[in-house]
């Protein structure tokens, strides 16, 4: 028998993780052969609810399901965490400004990110979910100096699967025949699908499609899907949400395929002029564990002036941050 890994979820009873837990205990998050131990983190309110999560959990008999335990301590909830979920965030309010935003959610992941620091496994790897995400994971990395900076990653999986889903559906293609596509920046209204390098079917993104669909419907369909989806369902995305995050952390653990690649935001390193330290979307392929960023993509000007407003928006979400003396 293997030792389980340790999956630690933060919102744990909130929609997401009640989408998402089902799937990570049935195998899908690290494979057939892997066991986990569900370690689940909540705030004191969220506990009874985050019980009830467990006993349904209890009542699937899952073979791989090794041990379920809830906390409201984030000391004890990432302790021994080899793959940590953060899920629960302070959502934006009425009213609330993006300074009062930040602030929130620096009272949450900057505690979590020292509670990893201290605690977590020394293979951790973190997925940030809870929005503002690709901020978020920024104060938690840096408030985790002995973790590589690495390992902290913000989730813009779902927009690059809604990115898929559009484009196959507009070259009337299944969706396993588009690759190549990139989201570039923030996870946020900002963000950039890039569909210059993508290829539908083997041929050229560009030869499929024309520039006026790609302006006028396909960007912002993507951008505001997720509003879309709150006006119809009258709930925001969870299902899909979590399905992003099992996508992510499985290609992270297991590898992506071939020469092709998907989307996470990760720590940049300085390429195709984003500035080196910002949590960002990146085209990016997993080897051994690891991200790697795509390299020597032409950029266009239009796609440079999309990435570059985005950028920009992760520099002054950093900057606040750095101002409110939360990183
Ligand atoms: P959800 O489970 O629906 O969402 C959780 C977070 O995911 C939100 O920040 C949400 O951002 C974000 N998110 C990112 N991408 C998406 C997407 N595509 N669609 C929808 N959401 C997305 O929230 P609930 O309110 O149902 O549950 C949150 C839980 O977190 C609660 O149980 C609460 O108690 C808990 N919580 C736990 C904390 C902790 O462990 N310390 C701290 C704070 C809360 P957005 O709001 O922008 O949609």
């Amino acid at each position: 028998t293997t030792t389980p890994v340790n999956v630690t979820v933060t919102g744990a009873a909130g929609q997401i993780g009640y989408a998402l837990l089902f799937r990570i205990a049935s195998g899908q998050l690290l494979g057939p052969d892997t066991p986990v131990s569900l370690r689940l983190l909540e705030i004191p309110q969220g506990v009874k609810a985050a019980e009830g999560t467990a006993m349904e959990l209890d009542d699937c008999a899952f073979p791989l399901l090794a041990g379920i335990d809830i906390f409201d301590d984030a000391r004890q909830g990432f302790d021994g965490a080899n793959v940590a979920l953060l899920v629960g965030a302070r959502p934006r309010s009425k009213g609330m400004e993006r300074g009062d935003l930040l602030e929130a959610n620096g009272g949450i992941f900057g505690p979590q990110g020292e509670a990893i620091n201290a605690g977590a496994a020394d293979d951790v790897k973190v997925l940030v979910v809870g929005n503002p995400a690709n901020t978020n994971a920024l104060i938690a990395q840096r408030h985790a100096p002995d973790v590589p900076a690495e390992r902290f990653t913000a989730m813009t999986r779902l927009d690059h699967n809604r990115a898929l889903h559009q484009l196959a559906t507009k070259a009337g293609v299944a969706v396993n025949e588009v690759e190549r596509l990139t989201i570039w920046g923030n996870h946020s209204a900002t963000q950039y699908p890039d569909i210059f390098h993508a290829r539908v079917g083997g041929r050229a993104a560009t030869d499929v499609v024309d520039e006026a669909w790609l302006e006028s419907e396909f960007i912002p369909t993507v951008a505001k899907r997720g509003a879309a989806i709150i006006e119809a369902r009258g709930l925001s995305s969870a299902a899909s949400a979590a399905n992003a995050a099992i996508d992510h952390v499985h290609d992270w653990v297991t590898g992506t395929q071939g020469e092709g690649w998907t989307s996470a935001a990760i720590v940049s390193d300085g390429s195709y002029g984003v500035p080196e330290g910002l949590i960002s979307s990146f085209p990016v392929r997993a080897r051994d564990g690891r991200w790697e960023i795509v390299q020597g993509l032409e950029v266009n000007d239009f796609s440079r002036a999309k990435i570059d407003a985005s950028v920009a928006e992760l520099v002054e979400e950093r900057d606040a941050v750095q101002q409110l003396g939360l990183v």
